[in-house]
């Protein structure tokens, strides 16, 4: 697979590069095999990575099945029979507008060209055009115009970043799903597809969930698991990949209640974002212009990344849609017997299909808006007079709830017993906690190092803690520290990193 092309870097994308930069010196991620160059648009997370991630996806997971009576999981096959894709609407219609530069051989998303150049009217301060070439887009698109929107590169005088030309080939759809050959006898059959959302695995188990777990509407199916679309721009690191993770909860309710279901979960998932950390002036709601083809309604939860605004969520009203496709080209109803008396007609609602509330939230995404808030570089200055200095702390400001580690365990040095009592400290609370022992270096080293991962306490061990079981706790933010019992320190550390924190705040 080819590098992905890319626009010039500007001063923004600066941030960017240091949090990329550090996510891969301090084993949070890596480019998918490196060693070759590393595959476009495909990363691993390493060490502190999948920890972080682990915690956002269980914060996810418990948010959703654990705080709501009627919401149950499940782990839907990436595999799926390829009339799912066909009844979605994937095979037909899951495609990006595409166009090549004859000058640089580089392929662009022709909608996003167009929609950098609205951007630009932004930022140049003429909002009004720049909301006019989007809506002109999101028309045309609609449409399935795909001449008038090479028009509308042309006459927008849109040029190649890398040629900086205007030779462009025709606009063409390019469909997003990965595929294979599912069957090792039948060179004729389907192919089968990587799915492209989590969502038709829920849809298809829409019954079996229902009658199994005897859920009654409203009621919803959440699900988190790999997803699969071949991006053609795929760039900012995490943001876009080929191959991802997401989080979505399908909410199953009866016709006619879908808006106030809406508005529902549009609230639940944001207080859910500014939960975990992400402050509210960040996060922005952004309606969509063009609806895909099964939207009633739709709307992106949107961060600010240090490039910009960008989606990290979309909740989207999907009627029946998904259901009734489904029940079309599988010939197997998809009804629901409502019991409930409709106050209307004085009789029960009987049966239908239900309407449906999608929320789809990105753990790369999420991971990636986490990381980029907690990145923080600060200025300290140490000592008096003429031996003060100045240095620069960089530190993850991570809520202690998705902190890979939640506390560092320092020995202040390697004998008087001292290593043997940390050690006696960390068999005590890991089963609480992940933790580590560190010994090496001067403790000012240590807890450098800590920062770098955004651990929120180091405990220290000394002389004092071998005369009367005290310890040091030294706060990862504030850098202050406080003395305390080490009987203490479970519930002291227990309530900071609990899940409960943030939950509260839902
Ligand atoms: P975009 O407009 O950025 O392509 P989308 O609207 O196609 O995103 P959805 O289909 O609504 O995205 O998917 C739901 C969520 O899945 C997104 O909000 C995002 O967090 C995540 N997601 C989608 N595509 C990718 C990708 N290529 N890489 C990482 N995460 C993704």
């Amino acid at each position: 697979m080819s590098k992905p092309a890319s626009t010039s870097p500007t001063a923004e994308n600066t941030q960017l590069k240091d949090i990329v930069a550090h996510a891969k010196e301090y084993g949070f991620v890596f480019q998918s095999s490196e060693i070759y160059d590393g595959l476009a648009a495909v990363y691993d997370y390493g060490p502190n990575g999948v920890e972080l991630k682990n915690n956002l996806k269980r914060l996810w997971w418990e948010a959703m099945t654990q705080l709501h009576g009627n919401v149950v999981g499940i782990d839907a096959a990436i595999f799926m029979e390829p009339r799912t894709w066909e009844a979605s609407g994937h095979v037909a219609g899951f495609n990006d507008p595409l166009i090549d530069n004859l000058d640089s051989k580089k392929r662009y998303r022709a909608d996003v060209l167009v929609e950098e150049k609205a951007a630009e009217y932004e930022k140049a301060g003429d909002p009004a055009r720049g909301a006019a070439l989007t809506a002109e887009l999101g028309r045309l698109l609609t449409e399935n115009d795909l001449a008038g929107v090479k028009q509308l590169i042309i006459d927008e005088k849109i040029t190649c970043p890398i040629s900086g030309t205007a030779k462009w080939t025709d606009v063409r759809q390019f469909n997003l799903m990965f595929s294979t050959q599912g069957s090792a006898v039948d060179s004729e059959a389907p192919p089968v597809y990587l799915r492209p959302e989590t969502a038709q695995g829920i849809f298809v188990n829409f019954l079996n969930v229902q009658k199994s777990a005897r859920m009654k509407i409203p009621f919803g199916i959440a699900q988190i698991g790999k997803a699969f679309r071949n991006e053609i721009v795929a760039r900012q690191f995490i943001f876009r990949m080929r191959e991802f993770e997401q989080m979505e909860m399908q909410f199953f309710v009866r016709p006619g209640t879908e808006g106030e279901w809406y508005d529902t979960w549009k609230a639940a998932r944001r207080r859910f974002h500014e939960a975990i950390g992400l402050p509210a002036e960040k996060l922005r709601f952004h309606d969509h212009d063009k609806l895909a083809h099964y939207a009633k309604a739709a709307v992106d939860i949107e961060y600010e990344f240090p490039f910009g605004f960008k989606e990290i969520e979309g909740i989207h009203s999907r009627s029946d849609f998904d259901l009734t496709q489904h029940q079309n080209l599988s010939r197997k109803k998809q009804q629901y017997f409502d019991n409930d008396i409709d106050p209307a007609t004085g009789k029960p609602y009987g049966n239908y299909v239900p309407y449906v509330v999608e929320t789809s939230v990105g753990a790369d995404r999420l991971f990636l808006a986490t990381m980029c808030q907690a990145f923080q570089e600060e200025t300290i200055t140490e000592g008096e007079g003429e031996a003060q200095t100045t240095k620069t702390r960089t530190f993850l400001k991570l809520h202690p709830a998705v902190a890979p580690i939640k506390a560092a365990i320092f020995p202040l040095v390697r004998k008087d017993g001292m290593p043997e009592k940390a050690q006696q400290i960390f068999d005590d609370l890991r089963f609480d906690f992940r933790l580590v022992i560190e010994d090496k270096d001067a403790i000012g080293k240590r807890y450098t190092r800590q920062d770098l991962i955004g651990t929120p306490f180091c405990i220290v061990v000394d002389g004092q803690t071998l005369e009367d079981d005290t310890v040091t706790v030294r706060h990862r933010d504030t850098r202050e520290q406080t003395r305390m019992p080490i009987s203490e320190l479970r519930s002291y550390i227990g309530e900071a990193v609990s899940f409960k924190t943030v939950f509260a705040k839902l």
